[in-house]
């Protein structure tokens, strides 16, 4: 098989370690996780971003639940090597020297990926343009803009300086890296034989090789830039170059990607139809997420899986015989990983929470439409149910973006509701929430919370990290949960199934906390305080159907299969392989 790359995977952020701020949410750790699989798998793939030398922040919160930024900081020279290639973009006229660190990916039989990490401070730029790199999702429209030129031209410069061209495939994860078209532009109109190949039949050549996977159902997520801004950092030459295949109205990076692939996906099947609509005219595919099971499982499930199902870490799908695992096994590493977590939230948080109450884990980024405070809608009902059918105890962690104002707001409110509901309902706020802490909330509670607004959940993974470590979600019925749910097997839906609307309607908070609330009391505190061994039997059921299923191994299939088309290729070049091999005999 060809060690040759096959795909470039360009992303704006990827998460290969708690060390390495190099993302901010579910996007990057998503990234990290199809890297590891396509290591695992060896596939011949190489990942470019940028990095972010401050990172994404460090979150400080104060008694009261007020958050504060710091930069993070880092060493760099500990996670990646320093090297010698170069390459440069221009940004408002001005040349952006850069330079690539590489991070290796080693898969289980000890293939590697190599992630590139594009880095802006050299002594030939400007004090502000050695910034450009440092920040991620910082500053305003015009640093975003640099960014996404020195990730998308700067990117493909660079593959070209460490002696990649004309790989197969280009896979922009987000519209952030669309910029990489012109890239590959630039090259191909260098290449034809007369000067002025024409735009459009160098597009076609382009799009033949690009992949684009769609992240965001929300209009507004998607990165827009103002004409005049986009002409003046992109310079009149590239403009000239978009505006031949394209209006000139603005920089949109969604109708960039969606125009320059030949491949393009949504991220749950539910997802794929939201984007059809958003979309239409795009021939707009569904690849559901997954995560990187052997990441994402905690140590004592390692262990486990490690004797009953030796092949899990090639082969994800074996998951799907943990049915047959004995359930006081289960348990016992259950029980670990939640000693585990619950250790370091008391450590961390003095939150003095016990091993013998249901625990509820919530956490991702704080944003309004991931409905923090669902939870609280009716806090007279809550504390009603708690005193009623047995204890609960909740742990919630997230950062707000430094400028969304509403995320910190429901911080603040999740710490208020905490000291209102003292020795009643245990809650704690566990800080600057990364991998690390997932790893551990997503293995050592006991139901996974997530409460959206539909469909405004393109996927979630949290919930699938999760279901790696058995655990049941209890979650409104939006992207991957759509396809994981079997009710009262892998966990238990808030509410009925939630037909696409543009608009919340106004009741729908008030439906889902009800429907919320009697998922609690009749379901879900019944089944763990009083019928143990059913909720023993779901952990199994949950790593047995999702578990095996919602994993990257499967995911980074499809994209090999659907995507890449590169089964065809593989044949082909082992083919030419052989019969080189036949003549030379
Ligand atoms: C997995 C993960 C996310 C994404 O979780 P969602 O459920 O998709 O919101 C965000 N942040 C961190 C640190 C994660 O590990």
């Amino acid at each position: 098989m060809t060690r040759d790359p096959l795909v470039a995977y360009f992303s704006m952020e990827i998460g290969l370690e708690a060390g390495m701020p190099t993302y901010a949410g579910g996007l990057g750790v998503l990234a990290g996780d199809t890297i590891r699989s396509a290591a695992d798998l060896d596939i011949p793939m190489v990942a470019v971003s940028l990095l972010h030398r401050r990172g994404y922040f460090f979150q400080h919160l104060d008694a009261a639940g007020n958050q504060t930024e710091e930069p993070v900081s880092w060493a760099v020279e500990d996670y990646a090597e320093a090297l010698e290639a170069r390459a440069c973009v221009e940004v408002e006229g001005r040349t952006v020297h850069l330079r690539a660190w590489r991070h290796l990916v080693r898969g289980i039989s000890g293939s590697a990926v190599p992630v590139y990490f594009l880095d802006a401070d050299l002594p030939q730029n400007t004090a502000e343009d050695r910034r450009l790199t440092d920040v991620l999702y910082g500053g305003d429209a015009y640093y975003r803009l640099c960014q996404e030129v020195i990730l998308g031209i700067g990117g493909i410069r660079m593959l070209a300086s460490l002696g990649y061209r004309d790989l197969y495939r280009y896979h922009l994860n987000e519209g952030h890296a669309a910029l990489l078209v012109l890239g590959l532009l630039e090259q191909r109109m260098a290449e034809g034989s007369q000067p002025q190949m024409s735009c459009k039949a160098a597009l076609e050549a382009v799009r033949e090789h690009c992949v684009f996977t769609t992240h965001t159902p929300v209009p507004a997520g998607h990165d827009q830039f103002p004409a005049d801004l986009a002409r003046r950092v992109l310079g009149e030459r590239f403009w000239a170059l978009l505006a031949a295949c394209w209006d000139n109205a603005s920089l949109n990076m969604t109708e960039l990607a969606l125009r320059c692939a030949r491949y393009i996906n949504g991220v749950a099947m539910k997802h794929g139809e939201v984007s059809r609509g958003l979309f239409p005219g795009y021939p707009i595919h569904s690849i559901t997420n997954g995560v990187h099971a052997a990441t994402w499982a905690a140590p004592p499930f390692q262990r486990l899986y490690d004797r009953h199902l030796p092949d899990w870490r090639r082969d994800f799908l074996s998951l799907r015989y943990a049915v047959g695992i004995p359930t006081d096994e289960l348990w016992q590493a259950h029980q670990e990983a939640k000693r585990a977590l619950l250790d370091t939230v008391n450590r961390v948080t003095n939150a003095g929470m016990n091993c013998d109450a249901l625990t509820v884990g919530f956490a991702r980024r704080a944003t309004a439409y991931k409905r923090f405070l669902l939870l609280f809608h009716d806090l007279d009902r809550l504390v009603g149910i708690v005193k009623q059918t047995g204890p609960l105890q909740i742990i919630f962690a997230g950062k707000a973006h430094p400028r969304d104002h509403e995320g910190k707001a429901i911080i603040w409110r999740v710490h208020e509701v905490k000291e209102r509901l003292r020795d009643i309902v245990a809650i704690t706020y566990l800080p600057n929430y990364d991998m690390q802490t997932a790893r551990l909330l997503c293995a050592g509670s006991d139901v996974w919370l997530n409460t959206p607004v539909p469909p405004l959940e393109a996927s979630g993974t949290s919930g699938m990290k999760a279901a790696v470590n058995g655990l049941p979600s209890l979650s409104v019925l939006d992207g991957w949960w759509i396809e994981g749910h079997v009710e009262g097997v892998t966990g238990w839906a808030i509410g009925e199934r939630i037909d696409i609307c543009e608009q919340p309607e106004p009741g729908l908070d008030a439906c889902h906390a009800e429907a919320l609330y009697d998922a609690l009391e009749h379901r879900v505190l019944p089944c763990f305080y009083q019928e143990q061994e059913r909720y023993r039997d779901m952990m199994r059921h949950v790593i047995a159907l999702n578990g095996s299923f919602f994993n990257t191994h499967r995911m980074v299939a499809q994209y090999l299969h659907m995507a890449y088309q590169a089964v065809g290729r593989y044949l082909d070049q082992n083919n030419r392989a052989g019969e080189s091999t036949s003549h030379e005999s």
